[in-house]
């Protein structure tokens, strides 16, 4: 039996996307960014299909530690590192990567030896001020970093760009400009880039790049999709119709009934609501796919249904196959519509959805 809404998640895509890094950052190795379940399309699922990558990035100690009991063996690094002597023996214990971003983690790591030695980042808050020492203690930092017994050398240097999809703003050059005078004269390796930088700021590629959302076959830039990048949406959220029916000119439609049909109108229930993650600000007028017809969302998203205007569609029945973004319809319109950003759309599906491999998914893919 099919689930009425499921997500559809294509491997030979993220595949594609990765060679589209390549081509853009062909001199870097790249740390595939797999954090909050793999932007949604599962976590395991996501290394599997990327494992040609030179690495994977992940926020928390956890997500780290679900990919190696899961067997992965790549370098992994934990972008939030830890924050105390647990989190930090969790790190050694399962051969995690921390980014060390402030110093009292340096403090945590000095106490005592450590079992066996662990490779950190060392990252640099260039203007973001969210993460990173700042540059006044990055030579300090780096200072006991290079010296700590149980520390393997070199470490990697990094930071993380604030503005790189607004392609003409100047933080993106200034960032990186404090970045390169911080780690002038270091041996080590170093790493600045997301997908946005990647793709609009070749400065910035450097020895390592990390990649998240243009794996995911979706452009950073705000008025831009995946495809004109030359890269493959992965996730295809989809559903099917449960009922259609006419409404006469006048029927309101949905909760406070603020869609009223101007003539008589038929009307599709698709099974997928905010429930399902689809967003519940998604106005009417939002385009759905049935039967490969763009048709609009047509009055309120509810928690496990919405309702489409069929005018466009005269021939759908019950069971129709609907499909809410991806193949055929970029989620990036949906959060365009829906007034947020892609990113949020994906990582927000939830677990109701059955994620399915496209191949997996038959016919009815
Ligand atoms: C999430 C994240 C990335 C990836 O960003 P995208 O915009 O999805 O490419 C890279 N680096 C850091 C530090 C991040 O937190």
């Amino acid at each position: 039996m099919m689930p009425a809404a499921y997500a559809v998640v294509d491997a030979d895509a993220l595949r594609h996307n990765l060679a589209r890094v390549r081509q853009f950052a062909p001199a870097s190795k790249v740390m595939a960014v797999v954090k909050a379940n793999g932007y949604g399309h599962g976590l395991l699922r996501v290394a599997d299909a990327l494992r040609e990558a030179d690495g994977f990035a992940v926020a928390r100690v956890q997500e780290g530690i679900a990919l190696r009991e899961a067997g992965f063996r790549q370098r992994i690094a934990v972008l939030q590192g830890y924050v105390d002597g647990e989190e930090l023996a969790a790190h050694v214990a399962y051969e995690l990567e921390p980014v060390i971003h402030s110093p009292e983690q340096i403090y945590l790591l000095e106490r005592e030896p450590l079992p066996t030695p662990i490779l950190p980042w060392l990252k640099l808050d260039s203007g973001m001020h969210r993460l990173g020492v700042s540059q006044e203690e990055f030579p300090i930092c780096l200072r006991h970093l290079r010296r700590c017994p149980w520390v393997q050398q070199p470490i990697g240097l990094m930071t993380h760009l604030s503005n790189a999809d607004l392609t003409a703003d100047e933080s993106t050059p200034e960032q990186v400009g404090l970045f390169r005078a911080c780690v002038a004269h270091a041996a080590e390796y170093t790493s600045i880039a997301n997908s946005a930088a990647i793709m609009a700021w070749p400065v910035t590629r450097a020895d390592w790049v990390r990649p998240g959302i243009m794996l995911y076959g979706v452009s950073p830039f705000e008025g831009r999709c995946g495809e004109e990048e030359g890269l493959k949406p992965v996730m295809t959220l989809r559903s099917r119709l449960i009922s259609v029916k006419w409404l006469r000119k006048g029927d309101r439609v949905g909760y406070a009934g603020d869609w009223v049909c101007e003539q008589d109108t038929r009307l599709g229930i698709a099974a997928i609501g905010y429930g399902d993650g689809y967003p519940r600000h998604a106005p009417s007028g939002t385009p759905v796919l049935v039967r490969g017809q763009r048709v609009g969302l047509a009055g309120r998203v509810s928690m496990d249904m919405i309702t489409l205007d069929l005018s466009n569609c005269p021939d759908a029945r019950v069971g129709d196959p609907v499909t809410l973004w991806g193949d055929g319809l970029p989620v990036e319109e949906i959060a365009a519509h829906a007034e947020t950003i892609p990113y949020t759309l994906l990582c927000n599906v939830t677990q109701r959805v059955r994620i399915l491999e496209k191949d997996a998914a038959g016919s009815a893919a």
